[in-house]
């Protein structure tokens, strides 16, 4: 059986990356799927929440379905999380046999070549992508010639191997972002009940979290915090 793993800021979890948590259960043959919150993300804005926090919140969010899991290990490392380092952490403790399969939305394929080592992570694990309403599978070329590459039509092509495929799945996902939930809880919206689950909604609630914007060195507010880590490419 297969592990899945899903990593972000979460930053909070929203029922749009449940759903298509959800939904990858149901396509693959997963013995769990494992959410890992970033601490430290080196290729995008900083959370606005702390890690501990986001954590929380997953904790809450999960814990109906026992195949999800929390994997802490970004948290608890020290320095920026890079997802290389985090594959090859997991890969060392399973083996080199158990398939792994890496799910991630089209607006993080957009981005991709400025992850650490971004080639070397199919090395480790399958690629799950699914497309992001609003967001194009067109990728820059470079990245759509490596996703071309090893890109497979056949689901059950990522259970066969351990890793080195992607696969772009025609599952439709929710059109939420966790910028969308920030300023809506910002804004106090009654509408974030629909995008949140009532546990994370509490959650909060009970904390006073993001009742505050960031306002960035332009003097301009916003919704996240301004990364202060390079990209390594
Ligand atoms: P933000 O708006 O702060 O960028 P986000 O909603 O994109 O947040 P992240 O925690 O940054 O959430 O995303 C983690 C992973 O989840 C990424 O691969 C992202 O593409 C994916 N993802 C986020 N929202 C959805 C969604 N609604 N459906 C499917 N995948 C999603």
């Amino acid at each position: 059986m297969s592990i899945g793993l899903f990593g972000g800021t979460f930053d909070p979890v929203h029922n749009g990356h449940l759903k298509i948590a959800s939904e990858m259960l149901r396509l693959l043959n997963l013995s769990e799927l494992r959410f890992i919150p970033c601490a430290l993300p080196s290729h995008r804005s900083l959370p606005l929440v702390s890690a501990c926090d986001r954590a929380a919140m997953l904790d809450l969010a999960i814990e109906t379905e026992p195949r999800f899991v929390c994997d802490r290990r970004e948290i608890d490392r020290i320095g920026p999380s890079f997802t290389i380092d985090t594959l090859a952490e997991i890969r060392e403790e399973i083996g080199l046999s158990c398939p792994l399969v890496f799910l991630m939305g089209s607006d993080a394929v957009h981005s991709i070549a400025s992850w650490k080592q971004w080639k070397k992570l199919l090395n480790y694990t399958h690629l799950f992508i699914v497309n992001r309403p609003g967001v194009s599978v067109r990728f820059p070329s470079h990245v759509w010639e490596w996703v071309k590459m090893y890109q497979v039509s056949n689901l059950s092509c990522l259970d066969l191997t351990p890793n080195g495929h992607i696969f772009i799945t025609p599952a439709n996902a929710l059109e939420i972002s966790a910028t969308e939930v920030r300023e809506m809880l910002y804004r106090r919206l009654p509408d974030v009940d629909r995008v949140l689950p009532r546990c994370v909604l509490d959650f909060v609630k009970q904390n006073n979290l993001y009742l505050e914007q960031w306002n960035n060195e332009n003097g301009k507010s916003s919704f996240a915090k301004k990364s202060v880590l390079a990209n390594e490419n």
